[in-house]
């Protein structure tokens, strides 16, 4: 039997990024996952030619040097820039909320207009509050934005998401509504970003090289379980409930569920997100994957197109767990998973199902690599 420095369980970013860091050390990795490809959540399908960000679409943003350099290393990045679009009864709204956004709201061109209109509603919101705090995400969405923005872009989202009306959901969901005052639709702020080119699965084969991989195997019920049969380390990416048995109980997570089709066009929407905000459209976005990656007349060459609806649900067992709930029941439990897996020795607990944590790619990167090898 061969003899391996590290058992890795899980070929997500996380796992690949560990194996990639040990093999560049001269060590030995097994990677094991339990679904039939490699790269967890950030594996593509190809369908038409297309890259299918099958659980859900992923875009690479950091303002960490080191990171953009990694991943450059391994797969050099598009200039792929997100900039979804808010579709409400019709009406086209840029986001994150801009100069465009406001423009299309209210026809006022310059930031001084906008201003005043956004600070004009905010005053509204806070004298029906009268002075006290805001009691709901309803609230506290009023007084930070004012009833167009609202209204228009937040509500029914809000409420298509999470499954209940704004004014049953607590105010801290919404800490801060970014607001600016150019004419930017770039959506995130990090210094870097963009998307693999030739997709995410080049991203983690370029990390999983050297190393001995199995798909289709659950650590839980194959021989990998007695790891130290196999290696001298484990490192465990998998849900950090189920490692233990659920001895505390099940942590829950909030889930989505992808509708995809292919449509016989080259270009459905125009752009890879549009957001539908209006509640009485079941679903909350579509993807059209193919912006991801290609570009100008690009577009035009695959006659065909690849969308994906994208729906909010509420979490079921067997489901595909994606975000982390945090409330108190959940923290306190993730908690005391977390205080047994400290005391492990050996054995390193990484990634968002390990460590119960949503992690964008970046900041999940730089985790792994804390991991001392
Ligand atoms: C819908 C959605 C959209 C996202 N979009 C973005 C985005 O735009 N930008 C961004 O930066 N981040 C995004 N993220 C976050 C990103 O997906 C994560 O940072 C990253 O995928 C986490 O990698 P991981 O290795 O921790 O977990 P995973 O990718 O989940 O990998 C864990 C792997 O472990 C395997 N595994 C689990 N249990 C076992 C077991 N018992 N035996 C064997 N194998 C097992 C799983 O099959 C899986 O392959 C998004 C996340 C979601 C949910």
């Amino acid at each position: 039997m061969k003899r391996y420095d590290y058992l890795i369980v899980g070929s997500g970013l996380f796992g690949a990024t560990v194996a990639y860091r040990a093999n560049k050390a001269g060590k030995k990795c097994l990677v094991i996952d339990r679904r039939n490809h490699t790269g967890g959540n950030i594996y593509c399908e190809e369908i038409e030619g297309i890259n299918v960000h099958k659980y859900g679409a992923h875009i690479f943003h950091t303002s960490s040097k080191e990171v953009w350099d990694f991943v450059n290393s391994i797969v050099e990045f598009n200039r792929y820039t997100n900039s979804p679009v808010a579709n409400y009864k019709g009406k086209l709204y840029n986001l994150p909320f801009n100069m465009n956004t406001f423009y299309q709201m209210w026809g006022v061109k310059t930031p001084a207009e906008a201003k005043a209109k956004i600070d004009e509603q905010r005053a509204e919101a806070l004298e029906a509050l009268g002075g006290r705090e805001p009691a709901n995400l309803e609230e506290q969405a009023l007084s930070l934005i004012g009833k167009d923005i609202y209204t228009t872009l937040i509500k029914e989202y809000t409420q298509k998401q999470w499954g209940r009306k704004c004014t049953e959901l607590p105010a801290f969901i919404i800490k801060r509504l970014p607001v600016r005052f150019v004419y930017d639709n770039n959506y995130f702020n990090d210094k870097y970003q963009g998307i693999p080119i030739g997709g995410y699965n080049r991203l983690i084969e370029g990390l999983l090289a050297g190393s001995d991989v199995i798909t289709g195997v659950d650590f839980f019920n194959s021989q990998y379980k007695e790891w130290e049969k196999f290696a001298d380390k484990l490192v465990f990416t998998g849900a950090i409930d189920e490692f233990y048995d659920y001895r505390f109980g099940k942590l829950e997570y909030r889930t989505v569920h992808f509708e995809t089709e292919t449509v016989d066009t080259p270009n459905y929407q125009g752009n890879a997100v549009v957001n539908y905000t209006e509640g009485s459209v079941p679903y909350t976005r579509i993807i059209e994957h193919k912006h991801f990656e290609m570009f100008g007349e690009e577009i035009e060459k695959t006659p065909k197109s690849v969308i994906s609806k994208e729906f909010s649900v509420e979490f079921k067992e067997g489901m595909e767990p994606y975000y982390p709930i945090n409330n108190e029941r959940n923290n306190t439990m993730a908690d005391k998973y977390r205080s047994l897996a400290k005391n492990e020795t050996d054995i390193i607990f990484g990634g968002r199902l390990a460590e119960y944590k949503y992690y964008d790619m970046g900041p999940l990167i730089e985790s792994a690599f804390k991991v001392e090898i």
